[in-house]
């Protein structure tokens, strides 16, 4: 089901070495500071250019502390801001929610919604289910087909959700919300404008599958690697742009291995059963949340639908590889890719992406409460 290559769990190189970097310090008035940070079981590195080591590091040291309260709140299985929200939806309870949550469920919903519910981050009970709700690699059989079927039969859905200003609510009392597809690209959406307001002018932020550039590194611009799902090594080298956000979504990355078969950790919500087919979908975007997310959705696709998808969600630039080494690109994305060590690995086949493709009409927020009637006055 996937192929048994040696696995990788980062996706992405930021290819700026350190060595040519410490060979032009000398000439640099302001050196480039670097740090990693942490987020959903993955590293971040943050690379700052151009900014005076002290504010950068200050700059890193706030960017920690909203990447760790973001991690809190938005974890799918450790108790926190969204475990409350999910045992509150189970219990048919509206749940009020900060701002930041509120935001990212809107944005979750919306995706979700374009995609047709291939990405749907309601599903965190299948997910729970596969047994992926764990810092380490399920292990035993796949779930009962029974247990599947019945989750699926539910139907949860994001489009479920109705949001009132910061107050949740579902109509479905099975949505169970698992940000995973998404939470990784939209927590450097924020990162990077934590950055940016902080005076950043040029920064790299690359956790594992997922970069978000800000500016240039100096008069050349922040250059990632789309790793090569197969073996190690890169599949190509791309120039990012001021702005821009590389997600990867890897089947191969986690999965249950059971009977000599490996079960992806992506899964299809319309069938409840792990993706085949595609292992690596990249998405370059100028929205870190929006590339991850159709990343996900695009991989759940397939071979046939993924172009109609990413219309759909509205990216452009697509890199698809499938289990049998098939590369295919949209246009977009076929004129950024560079080839590394003298070519890449085979032929990369161009798909254009259909035309006058239209996301489903989403469902709108309820309408803001009447504001209450003044008090008359004595
Ligand atoms: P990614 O690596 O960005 O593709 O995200 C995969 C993670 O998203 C999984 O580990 C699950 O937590 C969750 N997930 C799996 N399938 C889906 C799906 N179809 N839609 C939304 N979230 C999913
Ligand atoms: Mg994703």
């Amino acid at each position: 089901m996937i192929p048994r290559r040696p696995l990788l769990r980062l996706a992405l190189v930021v290819l700026v070495a350190a060595g040519l970097v410490a060979g032009v310090r000398a000439l640099r008035p302001v050196p480039d500071t670097r740090e990693t940070l942490y987020l959903f079981g993955t590293l971040v590195e943050v690379e700052i250019h151009g900014t005076p080591e002290a504010e950068a590091r200050a700059a890193i040291a706030d960017v920690g502390a909203h990447l760790q309260t973001i991690h809190r709140d938005w974890h799918a299985w450790r108790p926190g801001l969204l475990e409350d929200l999910n045992a509150a939806i189970a219990a048919g309870r509206p749940f009020t929610v900060d701002d930041a949550l509120a935001r990212v469920l809107r944005q979750g919903r919306d995706l979700s919604c374009a995609s047709g519910g291939l990405f749907d981050p309601a599903i965190g009970a299948l997910v729970e289910a596969w047994g992926f709700h764990a810092d380490t690699p399920p292990e035993g059989d796949p779930p009962p087909a029974a247990t599947i079927a019945a989750l699926v039969a539910r139907h949860p859905r994001m489009t479920d959700l109705r949001i009132d200003g910061n107050v949740v609510r579902s109509t479905n009392p099975a949505v169970q919300l698992d940000l995973g597809a998404y939470a990784k690209g939209a927590a450097l959406d924020l990162a990077a404008a934590d950055l940016r307001a902080a005076g950043v002018s040029d920064a790299v932020l690359n956790a594992g599958g997922g970069v978000q550039v800000i500016g240039q590194h100096g008069a050349r611009p922040w250059r990632v690697a789309i790793r090569d799902p197969f073996q190690w090594g890169v599949v190509a080298a791309l120039s990012l742009r001021p702005g821009e956000a590389l997600h990867t979504s890897g089947n191969y990355e986690r999965f249950l291995e059971a009977g000599g078969v490996r079960f992806s950790h992506i899964l299809d919500p319309r069938k409840g059963q792990p993706v085949q087919g595609i292992v690596s979908v990249s998405v370059l975007d100028t929205n870190g949340a929006r590339a991850d997310a159709a990343a996900t959705a695009l991989g759940v696709a397939g071979a046939q639908d993924w172009p109609a998808v990413a219309a759909a969600m509205g990216v452009g630039a697509v890199l698809v590889i499938s289990d049998d080494g098939t590369m295919r690109a949209t246009p977009a994305m076929r004129a950024r890719l560079e080839p590394v060590s003298g070519g890449f690995p085979g032929p990369i086949e161009v798909m254009p992406l259909p035309e006058g493709v239209s996301p489903p009409a989403c469902p709108p927020d309820p309408a803001p409460a009447p504001a209450p009637a003044p008090t008359p006055s004595p």
